[in-house]
């Protein structure tokens, strides 16, 4: 059974893995005539109200977010997270994961229950962990190859990635019982809210201004589909960039997915 597991999963992988390459041959190929179609919207960064001017639903701040994470989910890229289509900018999908992670570390705010608390924390670490691997897998390589201008701030992105994934697996280690919880649980906000800000004031406009519309939609295709090869647990040791990232990632995944399938029975238990 569990053979079968893992036979499936990396057939997924490698299926994956392939059309991962069909696409990154056809972004290198797009032609570049067609930027009189790119977005004549401008890209605002969000704007994060202050504390006084949004009321948020706890009494006290949170001892791990200060009620930050309450502000900003009510910036203006607030949207429903099940309308991510095929054919959405990958500027949206990116928002889109960002606001999802901010409303888990609400929920696990919000939760009263150890196994709860550690539910959610399980799931922003799967959520995390797969977003940053699905930029290093899609906007930050093509952001370096057609526009070499922007590398700088791409290795900087990249950079705060590894702090993440560094805190992330600090967290993954232990358990909600664990006394560091709190404090590590802080540090993967402080990181997140980091990466989340200057992703959206540097990284998304620069790109919003460089790509065409369609390759935006393009982009947002790759983003989807390289989740499927996107690990779910933080490997900072692992490469970030190029071949042997896409490599790295797919085989991760396998093991992941089957550390996620003994954990989920763990908390089923519970
Ligand atoms: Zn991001």
């Amino acid at each position: 059974m569990q053979a079968a597991l893992v036979a499936a999963r990396a057939a997924a992988v490698a299926a994956a893995s392939r059309r991962l390459a069909q696409n990154t041959e056809a972004q290198a190929s797009a032609s570049r005539a067609a930027s009189s179609l790119a977005s004549s919207t401008p890209y605002a960064a969000p704007v994060i109200p202050s504390s006084a001017a949004v009321s948020t639903s706890h009494a006290q701040p949170c001892k791990c977010c200060f009620g930050a994470v309450h502000r900003m989910k009510h910036n203006q890229h607030g949207r429903s997270f099940s309308s991510a289509s095929a054919s959405e900018s990958v500027v949206q999908l990116i928002l889109h994961d960002h606001r999802k992670a901010e409303q888990l570390f609400e929920k696990y705010h919000a939760a009263r229950e150890a196994a709860a608390k550690q539910k959610h924390a399980w799931a922003l670490i799967k959520e995390i962990s797969q977003h940053g691997a699905k930029e290093e897998m899609s906007i930050y390589p093509w952001m370096k190859q057609h526009f070499p201008e922007t590398s700088g701030v791409v290795s900087h992105g990249i950079k705060e990635h590894q702090r993440l994934k560094e805190d992330l697996a600090a967290l993954d280690k232990i358990t909600v019982d664990d006394p560091r919880f709190d404090q590590t649980i802080q540090r993967v906000w402080k990181d997140l809210t980091h990466h989340i800000k200057e992703e959206e004031s540097t990284i998304l406009p620069q790109l919003e201004k460089k790509a065409t519309a369609a390759e935006l939609v393009k982009l947002g295709e790759t983003f989807q589909q390289v989740e499927a090869i996107a690990p779910t647990r933080p490997h900072p040791h692992a490469p970030a960039e190029g071949v042997a990232a896409v490599v790295a990632n797919a085989g991760a995944k396998i093991v992941d997915s089957m550390r996620d399938a003994k954990r989920s029975q763990e908390a089923k238990k519970q």
